[in-house]
């Protein structure tokens, strides 16, 4: 998780341009979703990655 935050904010800062879309993140743990290579599912307006599906619903 710590990696993550500073790998993300050293690339926010590189990008003088970023692009307009926002990345999907989980609302658990706050990992990066790629929508269309990962698992994932939708808890009303949120995303839960893959890994946090599984943890609080192993039968998923
Ligand atoms: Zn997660």
């Amino acid at each position: 998780m710590y990696v993550y935050f500073g790998t993300n904010e050293y690339n926010f800062e590189k990008l003088t341009n970023p692009p307009t879309y926002e990345p999907t993140k989980c609302s658990r743990c706050g990992k990066v979703i790629v929508l269309s290579e990962e698992g994932y599912s939708m808890k009303g307006s949120e995303y839960w990655c893959e890994k946090c599906t599984g943890a609080v619903f192993p039968r998923f």
